[in-house]
């Protein structure tokens, strides 16, 4: 047998929180349902719309680097040129990543193509869609 509970019997804490869950829940709630859409727009309509532009502009790049001859020896720099620069990139970041594991980088990319004939180094301007020698700071 349980005992009814009346509105009376509840002291001022026990009110307050009654009170609390009965608005704060369906706030909280609804506050929720924007909070999860935002999240799943994030996840499944940015980030393709994010690769799909990195896939496009890496497409376009190896697509001037076919038609582009280098400056240095006026062969055509070529996908293969593209690809060095890559794979040159890439080791360096993991040769980054094994030294300062616990590091947050800020890499400014300057060579996106490697002559494959010569080795010389070109940078890639997407607006004008040339390359150009490459140009180090650091
Ligand atoms: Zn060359």
């Amino acid at each position: 047998m349980s005992t009814p509970v009346s509105i009376r019997a509840l002291n001022w804490k026990q009110l307050l929180a009654l009170l609390g869950i009965i608005v704060l829940l369906p706030v909280a709630m609804v506050l929720a349902i924007p909070a999860l859409v935002g999240f799943l727009a994030l996840i499944f309509i940015l980030a393709p719309i994010g690769l799909i532009g990195v896939a496009f502009h890496n497409h376009r790049k190896r697509k001037v680097a076919k038609a582009f001859p280098c400056l240095r020896c006026d062969q055509l720099l070529g996908a293969k040129s593209v690809r060095l620069a890559d794979k040159e990139f890439r080791k360096r970041l993991k040769e980054l990543r094994r030294r300062y594991s616990f590091a947050i980088f800020r890499i400014v990319r300057t060579c996106h193509a490697i002559c494959a004939t010569c080795g010389m180094r070109h940078s890639y301007l997407p607006k004008q869609r040339i390359f150009v020698p490459e140009t180090r700071n650091a």
